[in-house]
């Protein structure tokens, strides 16, 4: 293993590992691990440490046996050329990577679709129907006076979130930061980090996840100004739910804060309808608007990169030679469980810890050398990681900054996004 010869620590590192796109970390080049020294989260701290490590000794593999990165994408080409419908999946990489996915699955009449995309699509169906007003970390940071969270602490999903948009030192405008209201809805969540620092406790509606249609319901009712049956609406006095509808309508600027994942698949578009309606009833008369907390695992660099090139998001099929967006018939999962695909192409630059899915099928893992395989795969080819071994860019949860990652360094690794683009070109040998 190669070691750095000098001791380096650099400044203002993006991060890659979560949608909030930090941009302040250091992080230590000088040992077999990048050591993130100030500033991250244990996600980061894990994650630098995990996918910066040992990446040179890595080579690729045919059937479980060491083969040069030629070989491999030859075989890959191969098994492609052989498949009628071949399947892309994972696809957690960085724009460029997104770009040479892109190649790939164009090449080779694929369907594409995210890991996070069983949420992402549905999300995006009930946006598509009602419209919706999202915010900006900017403007939660600057302006929110009641943040709400539906279902979700935020940390899970993005760690630092409120070091950096909440709990801040000062905002551009009058706003103190701590002075700011805090209300989790849903129980079983993380409600410490919503304590100000001057100690003063965060608003709990504690409740079970699975029946936030009904909580959604009784605020919308009641910001309608609508009644309400019963004194207790899951077992929370009415003149709770009252004063916080009350507090919505009368605050200045509150924010919705949600993220799909934290919602029962089946009531996600029900949810996100009902944050979609509750945002736009209490537009009427102040301001708010709704954070959706997304952008893990590159999903909306690929998502970008995908619109930028199709115009359509990701689960679709260029089977056609054309691209032909289904949500419903495109899902991979269900494509390879109906024996619809008959190759799994897995490319996945920024996350090592989800594996592909077990499938009998032909399966091609693009993929950082870190990844825990569940079975070897007929093609390994392990990869660098944008952001530690080369520079690449990342869109941010709130989609209104793309931003550059760096290269902390070195690595005989290739990119994602040049492997997919070799491979791609092996095929267009073969198909000729
Ligand atoms: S919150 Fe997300 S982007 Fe920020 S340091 Fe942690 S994992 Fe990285």
């Amino acid at each position: 293993m190669t070691h750095e010869a000098i001791s380096t620590v650099v400044t203002e590192v993006a991060c890659p590992l979560c949608g909030h796109a930090c941009d302040d970390l250091s992080v230590d080049t000088a040992g077999a691990a990048l050591a993130v020294v100030a500033h991250g989260c244990d996600r980061a701290t894990s994650g630098f440490a995990r996918l910066g490590a040992g990446s040179n000794v890595a080579t690729p593999r045919i059937a479980g046996r060491a083969a040069t990165l030629d070989e491999a994408c030859a075989e890959a080409a191969r098994l492609l050329a052989a498949s009628a419908q071949p399947a892309f999946g994972g696809m957690a990489l960085d724009v460029s990577g997104a770009r040479g996915a892109m190649e790939l699955v164009d090449r080779a009449g694929g369907v594409i679709d995210h890991m996070n995309n069983e949420f992402g699509w549905r999300a995006s169906r009930v946006i598509q129907d009602g419209g919706g007003i999202n915010t900006t970390l900017a403007e939660v940071k600057n302006r929110a006076d009641l943040i709400l969270l539906v279902g979700t602490d935020a940390v899970s999903a993005q760690p630092r979130f409120f070091e950096r948009c909440v709990w801040v030192e000062e905002t551009m405008f009058d706003l103190q930061p701590a002075s700011r209201r805090i209300v989790y809805l849903g129980g079983g969540l993380d409600t410490q980090p919503g304590h100000s620092p001057d100690g003063r406790a965060p608003d709990v509606f504690d409740f079970d996840l699975s029946r936030m249609p009904e909580a959604l319901s009784v605020l919308n009712a009641l910001a309608a100004q609508q009644p309400v049956a019963g004194d207790a609406p899951l077992g929370i006095a009415l003149a709770r739910w009252q004063e916080l509808a009350e507090a919505l309508l009368g605050a200045k600027y509150s924010v919705i804060v949600w993220t799909g994942p934290a919602f029962e698949v089946s009531q996600l578009d029900l949810n996100v309808g009902a944050i979609v309606s509750l945002v736009r009833r209490l537009n009427v008369t102040t301001r708010c608007n709704s954070l959706p907390l997304a952008g893990n695992d590159g999903d909306l660099s690929m998502g970008a990169v995908h619109t930028w090139q199709t115009g359509y998001p990701m689960r679709t099929s260029y089977a056609s030679g054309a691209p032909k967006f289904d949500p419903l018939h495109n899902g991979i999962d269900r494509l390879l469980a109906t024996g619809e695909a008959d190759a799994l192409v897995w490319l996945s630059s920024l996350n090592d810890l989800q594996s592909p899915p077990a499938t009998g099928v032909p399966t091609i893992v693009i993929a950082p050398p870190s990844l825990k395989l569940a079975s070897e795969p007929q093609v390994f080819i392990p990869v660098a990681t944008p952001g530690m071994h080369h520079t690449g860019h990342f869109v941010r949860t709130d989609k209104v900054v793309t931003l550059p990652l760096q290269a902390l360094r070195r690595s005989a690794l290739p990119a994602a996004g040049d492997v997919a683009v070799a491979i791609a070109n092996r095929l267009k040998e073969v198909q000729s």
